[in-house]
């Protein structure tokens, strides 16, 4: 029988291990360099799950997506950027 805690403790594990997957050097922070429009599209996929707000990378490729007139925005996000 595996306590309470345990259990917490191994799907906070879990889910770590996950994000080091997908994760390149510093998953969620604005690039040091910028973005091709084929970089900002990876990156978009990437990080599709992530909330605007907490996630500079996702921000960033969606800028230069907006840009290039690969993706138009919602009113609610252009805010945001
Ligand atoms: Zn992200």
């Amino acid at each position: 029988m595996i306590s309470h805690d345990l259990a917490q403790h191994i799907v906070a594990v879990e889910a770590f291990l996950d994000r080091e997957i997908l994760a390149e050097d510093r998953p969620h922070e604005k690039p040091d360099s910028a973005f091709s429009i084929a970089g900002a599209h990876r990156a978009w996929q990437r990080h599709k799950g992530c909330d605007l707000d907490a996630c500079a990378c996702k921000r960033t490729a969606m800028r230069v997506l907006v840009d290039a007139k690969k993706l138009v925005l919602d009113a609610r996000i252009e805010g945001k950027l």
